[in-house]
């Protein structure tokens, strides 16, 4: 089960946060780091080799902001180079089109929206990001492209009222819903002046009943709440490998430093991530689906 880098060889999806900048300071905001630092090209490389002999095939290229990152074009194709299916977790301000060729190459783009309309969202996100956000989903549902658009929303009481709006705006094919429940954290969320209130749990599950409720056309509802979230391996640009744990992130060890037990660690931190997480499953189904089309 174990290779010559300590890693498993089953975890199938890892995070990758390829910088800590970011041009935004949402509440709730999960990154690690808050300096300016990218991960060096060589680095990643190294990484990546690790991570293919690993057998991992979906790597999600996060920050704080990816598409901040000098290369970021870069560290996309060269994932797609070493058999590992890339994925881009974006808040989507730096991107003027989804024609980027770069973009082609991804299985999933992750972007967020959270409301229906610029007041709510933008007290959320920063000004100007609804239109921007309104624009890409507009163009995704115009076009024709190869990689799943992926909305992530936050949950909270100043927005669910017109979350039923959001999903009028991405109910269209190979669009995939995924909401979370919001919990308060991140330097972020005691900075703003507009902070948002959490909703409770009995809130948040009769919220997502009624959305199961709800006649959904054509977009896919991934995930719903973050018990539903699943658990992951991050590396941060310095190659260090966290799980989270707890709204924090528990550092293991270092992905480069040859430390053969680091897989001993992740096995004992987190079990679960030798799966899919539940909110990426589509990507199995999408596979299975393809497959059958071909035979
Ligand atoms: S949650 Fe907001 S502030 Fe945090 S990395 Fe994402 S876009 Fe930046």
């Amino acid at each position: 089960m174990y290779d010559n880098h300590g890693l498993t060889s089953a975890i199938p999806y890892v995070v990758f946060s390829v910088t800590t900048r970011c041009n935004l300071s949402c509440p709730g905001c999960f990154r690690i780091g808050h300096g300016q630092v990218d991960v060096q090209f060589d680095k990643f490389r190294k990484c990546l080799d690790i991570l293919a002999d690993a057998s991992c095939r979906y790597l999600n290229i996060t920050g704080g902001e990816p598409t901040l990152h000098p290369h970021w074009r870069r560290l996309i194709s060269v994932t797609e180079h070493v058999g590992i299916r890339p994925l881009l977790s974006t808040n989507g301000t730096m991107l003027d089109s989804l024609e980027n060729p770069a973009l082609q190459r991804l299985a999933v783009l992750s972007i967020p929206l959270d409301g229906a309309s610029e007041a709510t969202n933008d007290k959320i996100r920063g000004e100007g990001h609804f239109t921007h956000i309104q624009e890409l989903i507009r163009e995704y549902r115009r076009g024709s492209f190869p990689f799943v658009l992926k909305v992530n929303t936050m949950v909270a009481e100043e927005n669910i009222d017109e979350l039923h709006g959001v999903l009028r705006m991405i109910d269209a094919p190979g669009i995939v819903w995924k909401l979370f429940q919001f919990s308060p954290r991140g330097e972020f969320s005691s900075q703003r002046v507009t902070k948002l209130s959490p909703v409770s749990c009995r809130m948040f599950s009769l919220f997502v009943e009624q959305i199961r409720c709800l006649p959904v056309t054509a977009c896919r509802i991934a995930s719903l709440g973050s018990a539903d979230t699943g658990e992951y391996v991050l590396i941060d640009p310095e190659a260090r490998v966290l799980i989270p744990r707890h709204e924090s992130y528990h550092v293991i060890g270092n992905l480069l430093s040859g430390d053969t037990t680091i897989a001993a660690l992740i096995v004992k931190a987190s079990p679960n991530v030798f799966a899919l997480p539940k909110s990426l499953a589509f990507l199995i189904d999408d596979r299975s689906k393809s497959e059958r089309v071909k035979n």
